[in-house]
């Protein structure tokens, strides 16, 4: 049993909050400071114009709302769709099914498909939608680029081309929360009109920002939008793109956070950053495939690199796997949500992570499972992605810092 007293560190693999980095967390000890003194305004606009680098837009404009990523989701909706209006969108986890279900109480048609947990987007039957819709009813297309619930990466430009093969105009919407800063994302180049993310997970910050980047089509839109807004207002945010002062008070300290995490991702260099992330997670797969279980997501080509959802054998309880994880070995594994409680658990890795982190997770991993009463040789997932970190460091070749 866990006891009041614990020693180490806990290690965290869930996917989202990411372990902040020791400096970003140093970054963020200051003292309070006046949010309309004279340097204020710089640091808020250099973050604006580092953010957009990672979103990888140049004419985009970046927005942070005091919130998370759901806040971002709703300024999203409600800054750029009028009441009523049609939306497009899948259903293939617990993300997407709750993105669906705050559509419907903004007041928005929502014409939903749902796939299997554990698919992606269904592009063909988006295409579908979208070449028989005539009239133009269809406002927006939204996409959960990567559903944290079951480990799937879906194909964003593959729906930026059905829009443009339906020469269809209605809005693109990216959830990228958990995976912008992680796994490829383009906004400029796939046409993205409005992507979000949130503080906590790719950017290694505590939770406390909703991040929007927004195309000048959604800003123009965004001016005759009726849908009521108030406090996600993208108008009163203008004159922060502008000046770097909030329109209200801003989580100060967070802001100092994002700095420096900026500056590690760009020291890193994005594309390397990307790069670790498909590495660090291939030896998960690997580590998961030697145990002899599968993952949630239904085909290689949609694996996602930041998180994986992992399902347990028949006969298993997922959520007696993490509690041991918990309470012997101090490690934090995500669990598996909504119609995968008890299914699966995850293994959070993005951010902040190198290969011993995510050996440790499958070291605990192999040991919960086992204690769970799994049939799993300990140490074989280990080996498994021992075996692959080390390939893949001798092949690695590093791509120039930005
Ligand atoms: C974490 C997450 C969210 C929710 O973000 P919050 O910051 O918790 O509000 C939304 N979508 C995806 C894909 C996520 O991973």
């Amino acid at each position: 049993m866990r006891t009041t007293f614990t020693t180490g560190t806990n290690h965290l693999f869930i996917p989202g909050p990411t372990n902040v980095p020791e400096d970003v967390r140093m970054a963020m000890n200051v003292a309070m400071q006046d949010q309309r003194g004279p340097s204020f305004g710089a640091l808020t606009l250099g973050i604006l114009a580092d953010l957009k680098r990672v979103f990888r837009t140049e004419t985009g404009q970046v927005m942070l709302f005091p919130g998370s990523g759901t806040g971002a989701w709703e300024a999203a909706i409600t800054n750029t769709l009028n009441p009523g209006d049609k939306v497009l969108m899948a259903r293939h986890g617990q993300f997407s099914t709750l993105w669906a279900e705050m559509a419907v109480r903004l007041g928005l048609e929502v014409e939903v498909i749902d796939v299997a947990w554990g698919a992606g987007v269904p592009v063909s039957e988006f295409a579908r939608h979208l070449a028989a819709d005539r009239k133009g009813q269809i406002k927006a297309v939204f996409v959960t680029q990567n559903e944290t619930a079951t480990g799937v990466t879906s194909d964003v430009a593959a729906v930026r081309k059905a829009l443009d093969d339906a020469f269809h105009e209605a809005l693109l919407f990216v959830d990228g929360v958990s995976s912008v800063a992680s796994v490829d994302f383009r906004m400029d180049a796939w046409g993205v009109d409005l992507a979000v993310t949130g503080s906590q997970k790719g950017l290694m910050c505590p939770a406390g920002l909703g991040v929007l980047a927004v195309s000048q089509k959604a800003l123009k839109v965004s001016e005759t939008a009726t849908m009521r807004r108030a406090y996600f207002e993208f108008r009163d945010f203008k004159m922060t793109c502008e000046t770097g002062y909030f329109p209200y008070t801003p989580p100060t300290q967070i802001l100092h956070g994002m700095r420096r995490a900026l500056d590690r991702i760009h020291a890193e260099g994005l594309d390397n950053v990307i790069a670790r992330h498909a590495r660090l997670a291939e030896g998960v797969r690997r580590g998961v495939a030697a145990w002899g279980l599968q993952i949630c997501a239904e085909h290689p080509s949609l694996v996602s690199n930041t998180v994986t959802a992992i399902r347990v054998p028949e006969g298993i309880d997922a959520r007696e796997v993490i509690r041991i994880g918990y309470e012997r070995y101090n490690t934090s594994f995500g669990s598996g949500l909504a119609r995968l409680a008890g299914k699966v658990f995850r293994i959070g890795h993005l951010g902040d992570l190198n290969e011993g982190m995510c050996l440790t997770a499958l070291a605990v991993a192999e040991m919960a499972l086992v204690e769970a009463g799994a049939d799993v040789k300990l140490g074989s997932g280990v080996a498994a992605a021992q075996a692959w970190y080390v390939k893949a460091a001798a092949e690695a070749v590093p791509l120039a810092a930005e």
